[in-house]
């Protein structure tokens, strides 16, 4: 995968991080429907667990909290992450970051499985519905995104438990891009897709990007995530803000 991501050839993120795992099937990367390492919220009640899916090693994670989940990204193998959530949980929601096919393409299976809400931005619901099919990259994912049920836009929150998410839109990746920032007992978490990664940002040379505006959306995103947040990105490890403004060259 190094190879592809340096090359910029199926990979996701706009410069290169590190990509140490093989594989990419549900429950790979050791945190099979466990705790993640590295970023586990560390209240004692909500987790997060974390799967790596499909071909280029996309994030997914469930956010759980009270008994309720919220899955970020179903990227593909939908049932797979379905059989990987504890069992005493109860979908409430699917959200994607974004529409590209590796954060959608399991959304059909883990809808079924679950009959939960799938939440997304409109302007990227097109592009979400060609999951399934060959990309521009030569990749396809398990299958086209239903249409959302719920159409997510700034300033809207989806709760999950004692959990609240506000939805920050984070257009330049592509247009729908969202950033869900946490608050309650999900303070200090927060997912940003593939708008951000530890030590780089999304690309923009692909379907839907634009490089002016996800600029825009950096400067934002610097104003409106605090620095104490954990941030979990779509490909690759999890990071802090801190961290980003610190040491990502894209955030200077
Ligand atoms: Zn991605
Ligand atoms: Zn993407």
């Amino acid at each position: 995968m190094a190879d592809h991501c340096d090359d910029h050839e199926g990979c996701c993120c706009g410069g290169h991080h590190d990509h140490e795992h093989e594989g990419g099937c549900c429950g790979s990367h050791g945190h099979g429907g466990g705790c993640c390492g590295g970023g586990c919220h560390d209240d004692g009640r909500d987790q997060i667990a974390m799967f790596v899916v499909g071909p280029i090693e996309t994030n997914c994670y469930a956010y759980i909290s009270q008994g309720e989940c919220m899955v970020v990204d179903a990227g593909d193998s939908g049932q797979a992450i379905y059989e990987h959530l504890p069992e005493d949980v109860r979908v409430k929601c699917i959200v994607a970051t974004h529409g590209h096919g590796d954060h959608v393409g399991g959304v059909k299976a883990l809808k079924e499985a679950t009959g939960a809400t799938f939440a997304m931005s409109p302007r990227d619901a097109e592009m979400a519905s060609h999951a399934g099919e060959k990309n521009e990259l030569g990749l396809s994912y398990d299958d086209d995104a239903p249409a959302p049920d719920l159409e997510l836009r700034e300033g809207d929150t989806l709760e999950v438990g004692t959990a609240s998410f506000r939805v920050i839109e984070a257009p330049g990746h592509t247009p729908g891009g969202l950033v869900l920032l946490g608050s309650g007992s999900a303070d200090h978490i927060c997912f940003v897709g593939d708008t951000l990664f530890k030590g780089s940002v999304g690309r923009t040379d692909i379907s839907g990007g634009d490089q002016a505006a996800l600029e825009e959306t950096l400067v934002r995103l610097k104003r409106e995530i605090p620095p104490h947040t954990n941030v979990f990105c779509g490909h690759g490890d999890p990071t802090t803000m801190e961290d980003e403004l610190a040491q990502n060259p894209y955030l200077r």
